[in-house]
Order: C-alpha cells, then sequence, then structure tokens
C-alpha cells in the first residue's frame, strides 16, 4: 500500500484543527442547546440526535480517508536517472515508449500523464486536482472519492444544522410568547448564551456549507469534463498563446460521463458511492494512469 507521509504544513495542521473542532461544536450546540431543550422527551430528540451524529460519523470517516489516504504519489526511482539528454519537458516520449509520460526535475522521475508536482507534499501526485489545507494533502487519483464524499457529508451536517438550529430557534420565541418562561430555572442556561451558540452555528453552517457547496460543485464539473482545474488552467493559457499549444496541450478521449464518474468513485453500485469504501483501481491489474482507454461501465 501506498506511504503515508505527514505533510509538515502549518495551515494544513491548523485547518485539521479547525475541521475537528467545528464538526465537535456543532454537535455539542445541537445536542446540548437545540435537541435537549426543544424536543426533550419527544421521539423527535432521539431520531435527530441519532441521524445528526450518523451523518458527522461519516463525515469524520470521509476526512480521514482523505487526509491518511495516498493521493497517488509518483515513486521516486530507486537509483538516479540520468537526464543529461532531457532538455525540457517538452520530451513527450521517454525511452519507455510511453506517450505523454514527462519528467520532474524536482523529484527528478519519469511522471505519468497528466501527474503533476505539488509543492507542499514534494512529491508528484496522478492526476492532481489541488493541494487542499483542510485535509492536509493533494487530491488526486486515489483519494478524490473521499474527497468529494467528506464535501457532500459536511453540505449535509450544515443544512441539517441549520434547519434544526432554526426550528429551535422558533420553538423557544412561541414558548416564550405562550408562558412558558418560566420553566426556565436558574439552572438552565442564559437565554443570551443560547442565543449565542444559535447564531455561531448559524454563521458555522452558512460559511461551510456555502464552502462546500461551491467546491462540489467544481469537482464534479471537473470530472464529467476530465479536466483537472490545473489542465483547464494550462489549457487556457495554451489558447491565450497558439504558437506553443500544440506542445502541451492537454486532450483526453471522450468518455461517457457515467464511466468518468466510475473512475472516480469505483464500480460498484451508485449506493457505494456514498461510503468511504475502498473501490477497485479504474483497471485491473493496478492503477490506470488514464491515458487508457476504460469504458467498462
Ligand atoms: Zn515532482
Ligand atoms: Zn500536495
Amino acid at each position: 500500500m501506498a506511504s503515508f507521509r505527514c505533510r509538515r504544513d502549518p495551515c494544513g495542521f491548523i485547518c485539521l484543527i479547525l475541521t475537528y473542532f467545528s464538526v465537535f461544536y456543532a454537535d455539542y450546540v445541537v445536542i446540548q442547546y437545540v435537541l435537549i431543550p426543544a424536543y426533550s422527551g419527544s421521539v423527535w430528540c432521539t431520531l435527530h440526535g441519532s441521524i445528526f451524529n450518523i451523518i458527522l460519523l461519516l463525515l469524520l470517516a470521509c476526512h480521514s480517508k482523505a487526509v491518511f489516504s495516498d493521493p497517488g504519489m509518483v515513486p521516486l526511482p530507486e537509483t538516479a536517472i540520468d537526464f543529461s539528454d532531457l532538455r525540457s519537458q517538452s520530451n513527450r516520449m521517454n525511452d519507455r515508449g510511453c506517450e505523454g509520460w514527462t519528467v520532474c526535475s524536482r523529484c527528478e522521475t519519469y511522471r505519468p500523464p497528466r501527474a503533476h508536482h505539488c509543492r507542499v507534499c514534494q512529491r508528484c501526485i496522478r492526476r492532481m486536482d489541488h493541494h487542499c489545507p483542510w485535509i492536509n494533502n493533494c487530491v488526486g487519483e486515489l483519494n478524490q472519492k473521499y474527497f468529494i464524499q467528506f464535501l457532500f457529508y459536511t453540505g449535509m451536517a450544515s443544512l441539517y444544522s441549520m434547519a434544526l438550529v432554526v426550528s429551535a430557534w422558533v420553538w423557544r420565541i412561541r414558548s416564550e410568547r405562550e408562558g412558558d418562561g418560566e420553566k426556565e430555572g436558574d439552572e438552565s442556561p442564559s437565554k443570551h448564551l443560547i442565543v449565542a451558540h444559535y447564531i455561531i452555528l448559524l454563521v458555522e453552517s452558512i460559511l461551510f456549507g456555502v464552502f462546500v457547496l461551491v467546491i462540489f460543485y467544481d469537482q464534479l464539473v471537473s470530472i464529467i469534463t476530465d479536466e483537472t482545474p490545473i489542465e483547464q488552467m494550462k489549457n487556457r493559457l495554451m489558447k491565450d498563446r497558439p504558437s506553443s499549444g500544440q506542445l502541451t496541450h492537454t486532450t483526453h478521449t471522450r468518455k461517457p460521463k457515467i464511466a468518468l464518474l466510475r473512475e472516480v468513485f469505483g464500480r460498484g453500485s451508485v449506493l457505494c458511492w456514498l461510503f468511504p469504501l475502498h473501490s477497485s483501481p479504474p483497471s485491473a491489474g493496478g492503477i490506470s494512469y488514464s491515458a487508457v482507454p476504460d469504458y467498462d461501465v
């Protein structure tokens, strides 16, 4: 299996801690200040509590898989390779006869088509999408599925907590108007504290919800157009400079959208796409480099 190297990126560590803190804070507020006061003694308390915690568990499971999985690092050569005959990356055919393979001058190795060097990971990553500080890892060929699932469950948790907070707030205002306010004795948390928690959780949910929705959309577009953000940028630059366009313009075989989605999410049932399960690589006998046509849907 792939070797996991801890990426010593301060920004990545801060984002990881912030992610865990946000998840546990949301759970604390939902249980302590939303479900217990508003739904205490009702079956809805258990039901909402269970569903919300299952979503958070799946979110954390997908996040862990995205953090600790190998995104598709190109192995470093065991012995030094002599690159003296290679002038630049325009050499698209190396001695292995693999079209599209290029040379990374930083890793000093050959890399398959669509692999790019990540400055944070200091390695080349196959079908690199971007380096994400929220998972302190690259999003690449082997962990993109877990990253998208993490976005999906974060979006769901944000929507769910927004709905729960709004309904609890409405219930609180109504019960105060109807004169149930005297139920709150000295041991109850103060009204201002509760409202402060509601506002913080609402702001957190809206910020994270909108953020993951935008990235989720971008991820799906990049899958179904078969073009990573790095390739989109390169192709755009090549269009602006047509003279050098024929050298590095990336073109891929037209594949059906469902085949492209299956390359990322696996060949199992669509239901399996929702869970952070290990799926077999796109082609039997090892990892495919996306240059290999793969139409078996
Ligand atoms: Zn590299
Ligand atoms: Zn990286």
